[in-house]
């Protein structure tokens, strides 16, 4: 869905219950900025669908706003087209950290027949953990072409979570902050050590917070 002039959102790639997973990408006109790739290889094709009939000649790059895999899972779909992936130098997911959320899925199948069956490998057909391969250390300002994207460190919810602020349209995108309706999610957090990004997205000038509580995103 469009959210803006040049920011988008496609939103209910399925996950596990009750999540949804979100992804979104902004169009410059010169190249797309693609925000999260699902958790699987078909996630990532359809985000690619989408964003590539927007701007069909747009140049595309890749950026993760975490670590977890329903936000990286769709990354070797894009890597194995020589796309850029961008994320926290801290996102190193390891073949059996994949492994084990691989066998958590396929436990979370209920029906024994599919169970046995191994029905996640179907869910996960054609993907393979990619970890990005351009690391954020720090915040960064991206040129899209008459836009600019800027990426901020909004460590929280994990300490490899960053933001992605698109000023020129007041739109920010904050993984998994996007849906509302949800508990805020600091599962996985350490308020006390490093939980500072809220704070970085109220001072976003032209950003007001609690403006996401007029709409569903
Ligand atoms: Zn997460």
């Amino acid at each position: 869905m469009r959210l803006s002039a040049h920011c988008f959102a496609v939103t209910g790639l399925g996950y596990v219950p009750p999540w949804t997973v979100n992804a979104g990408f902004v169009c410059g006109s010169e190249a797309t900025l693609v925000i999260d790739t699902g958790a699987n290889a078909l996630a990532a094709a359809t985000i690619h669908g989408y964003a590539e009939a927007v701007r069909p000649t747009n140049r595309i790059t890749v950026v993760n706003t975490e670590k977890h895999f329903d936000h990286i899972g769709g990354n070797s779909y894009w890597r194995e087209r020589g796309i850029e992936v961008y994320g926290h130098v801290t996102v190193q997911r390891t073949p059996e950290e994949f492994a084990i959320e691989k066998a958590e899925f396929a436990a979370g199948i209920r029906n024994p027949a599919r169970r046995a069956l191994n029905e996640a490998e179907v869910f996960y057909h054609g993907t393979a953990l990619a970890n990005p391969n351009c690391p954020i250390r720090e915040d960064q300002i991206l040129d899209l072409g008459g836009c600019t994207a800027r990426i901020l460190l909004t460590p929280g919810h994990t300490p490899s979570n960053i933001s992605i602020f698109v000023p020129g349209d007041g739109v920010l995108y904050c993984g998994d902050c996007l849906t509302n309706g949800y508990w805020p999610n600091l599962d996985c957090g350490r308020f006390r050590t490093g939980g500072t990004g809220c704070s970085r997205w109220t001072a976003s000038p032209a950003l007001d917070p609690m403006d996401s509580g007029r709409t569903r995103l």
